[in-house]
């Protein structure tokens, strides 16, 4: 994503955040095969207020890392970029729309995990990243021990609120909301005291023009999280040809193209590319 886009959009994360909704696309249940005139069209899942992940701007158009590797997934598959129909899938949402059919892939900071891999299938890894903390830049909270009987914002049925109950902060008092942009106005406002969720993506809200110098990441590695694309549990064809398009824009070059121009802006330092099934637990 390009600095500039990330400015001109940042402004219409919150709106977009409560607008948007998670709905799924036509009757045929598959998460594609619509034809409307272009062409057969894919759905993809991805988030829509993530900066540097997965971002729907002003202006309509899609940015973020998540966006630009499930563009060139799809370019493997067949679809040209005309020919995605982007989808908004909230944390909670991303098992179900697969399930149903609503879309065919989702590339949306989801971690592959053996929960989720009851109900879906996934391709990957194509990222590792971290657990973190983002708190206000006077803030005192240093390490999870901190957070105990502090409120502290995740997102349902994400990992990152799982984690904060199982592992590293069971005493703190966990308040859940629909999407991450959410938690961000309530840490602006004082709400609550920090956010949890990956660093990859506490790091693109940190490094937009309106919060520059108000927020820090903690930088800490509460957990790993290995991104996987998700498919329909069953759809090994799909699995085993997404997994083929992620080699191949590790090794010609597009996988690390895509890091700088999204991660970049951020000063996000990611992890190597992972290597496909191998999952760091
Ligand atoms: N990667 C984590 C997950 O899949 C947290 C980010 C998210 O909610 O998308 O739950």
């Amino acid at each position: 994503m390009k600095l500039r886009k990330v400015t001109a959009a940042s402004a219409a994360v919150f709106a977009l955040a409560l607008t948007a909704t998670a709905c799924g696309g036509d009757d045929s249940g598959d998460g594609g095969s619509s034809s409307s005139g272009g062409g057969e069209k894919i759905k993809i899942g991805i988030k829509y207020d993530q900066p540097g992940l997965g971002l729907k701007t002003p202006d309509g158009s899609f940015s973020g890392f998540d966006v630009d590797v499930a563009t060139y997934v799809a370019k493997e598959l067949g679809y040209e970029p005309n020919q995605i129909e982007w989808v908004e899938t909230k944390s909670a949402d991303r098992e179900n729309a697969l399930s149903r059919g609503d879309v065919k892939l989702i590339a949306a900071t989801y971690s592959i995990t053996d929960e989720r891999k009851q109900k879906v299938d996934f391709a990957g890894p194509y990222l590792l990243a971290h657990q973190d903390l983002l708190v206000k830049a006077d803030s005192d909270i240093t390490e999870a021990t901190d957070l105990n009987d502090k409120k502290l914002c995740s997102v349902t049925g994400s990992t990152s609120a799982q984690n904060v109950k199982n592992d590293f902060a069971p005493k703190a008092q966990l308040s859940n909301r629909g999407g991450y942009s959410e938690c961000l106005s309530a840490l602006q406002s004082g709400q609550v005291d920090a956010l949890t969720t990956d660093d990859s993506i506490l790091a693109g809200y940190a490094a937009q023009d309106q919060y520059k110098g108000k927020f820090k990441l903690a930088g800490l590695k509460l957990s790993n999280e290995n991104y996987g694309i998700g498919v329909k549990k069953g759809d090994t064809e799909t699995v085993n040809k997404v997994n083929a398009a992620l080699e191949k824009m590790v090794s010609d070059g597009s996988w690390e193209k895509a890091v700088e121009d999204n991660f970049g802006p951020a000063n996000y330092k990611n992890e190597p590319a992972p290597k496909i099934g191998q999952l760091v637990k």
